[in-house]
């Protein structure tokens, strides 16, 4: 199948086209190329777009001849998004909803949606099923609660087949090396406990060390990036006679900061100097998903499931790009 991949140059984005390419479907990806990566998209087709530009957008969809559209672009930083709303919502919401409107105009109808365990907020419990109540704490996590809205009035007035999938925290990499996470300023866990371990960085900060956890700092459901790829295209052929879904995507299993870098020590065999410092605001305790439904639904199982394969991949793809890809945004 032809599919129009948004976002194709970006982290998750890109492993995406490779576990589309390996099912046999057809990626064609639009991307900007403000954050994204030209050479994360290989072979696959490159439209370079501003999803800001309708006109332009429902062009390109009508020329993909695409059935189905996977929606990875994204503005995608919760403290950023702290700081710059209303980026977020217009990258975020509005130009969701543009898309959408194209791709009504272009009679597309199938639609696979990159959410975020953030719309759960702070849960009361976990593991966290799919109807745990939403109350985003964030206005990254309003956007993407705000479109799993859209998606699902879309779905009762015009017909949409939509999946929403909800991250839990991605991260690793393509076990060969030749793709991996590239952002600029990276903030998230794993790739800067690498940084520290090849000396890019003096140390790794821990956010918070009394939290109600057993060793007192944050615990995290990390799942591999490419078997969150691997939902993505099963939802896409699930699609095919199934109206919508929504899932979480996680392994089921949490990881404290300090055993994160723990394993990174064991992976690495580097040294990782550590500062203990204060809660970053914001940030829950605990968030671990239950990946029930989709395992029952989808027959989806982890792959990469390991903290241990996670951080090697990563581990791999950092050690051979220390400066990430070439090219830059
Ligand atoms: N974290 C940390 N130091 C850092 C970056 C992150 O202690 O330099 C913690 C953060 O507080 C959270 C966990 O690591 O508990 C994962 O953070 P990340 O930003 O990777 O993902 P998030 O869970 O915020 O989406």
């Amino acid at each position: 199948m032809k599919v129009v991949v948004t976002g194709g140059a970006g982290y998750v984005g890109s492993h995406a086209l490779a576990e589309l390419k390996s099912a046999g479907h057809e990626p064609v990806v639009f991307d900007d190329l403000s954050e994204g990566h030209a050479e994360a998209t290989g072979e696959s087709g490159l439209v370079r777009v501003d999803l800001a530009d309708e006109a332009r957008v429902f062009k390109a969809l009508c020329e993909s001849r695409a059935e189905a559209v996977m929606h990875f672009a994204a503005s995608a930083s919760v403290g950023e998004s702290v700081e710059e709303p209303q980026k977020y919502y217009f990258n975020n919401v509005v130009n969701t909803l543009r898309l959408l409107r194209a791709m009504r105009s272009a009679g597309i109808e199938r639609f696979v949606f990159s959410s975020s365990c953030t719309v759960y907020g702070i849960p009361q419990r976990t593991p966290i099923t799919e109807d745990f109540p939403l109350a985003p704490m964030s206005p990254y996590g309003r956007t993407k609660a705000a479109v799993e809205g859209i998606l699902e009035d879309y779905a009762s007035a015009y017909g949409l087949r939509y999946a929403s999938l909800r991250y839990f925290n991605a991260a690793g990499a393509m076990p060969d090396g030749s793709l991996g996470e590239d952002h600029e300023p990276e903030t998230h866990l794993i790739p800067l406990v690498i940084r520290a371990a090849l000396g890019l960085r003096e140390r790794i900060s821990i956010y918070g060390t009394d939290y109600p956890t057993p060793d007192g700092t944050c615990i995290r459901d990390y799942i591999h990036v490419l078997d969150i790829a691997r939902a993505h295209v099963l939802a896409l052929e699930a699609l095919a006679d199934r109206q919508s879904m929504t899932y979480n995507l996680g392994i089921g299993q949490g990881h404290s900061v300090k055993e994160v870098i723990e394993e990174a020590r064991r992976v690495t065999g580097r040294d990782i100097p550590v500062e203990e410092g204060p809660r970053r605001p914001g940030d829950p305790p605990a968030l671990v998903s239950s990946p029930q439904k989709i395992k029952a639904e989808l027959g989806w199982e982890a792959r990469l499931a390991s903290l241990r394969q996670i951080i090697e991949t990563a581990w791999r793809w950092h050690s051979t790009h220390p400066q990430g890809f070439a090219s830059k945004g």
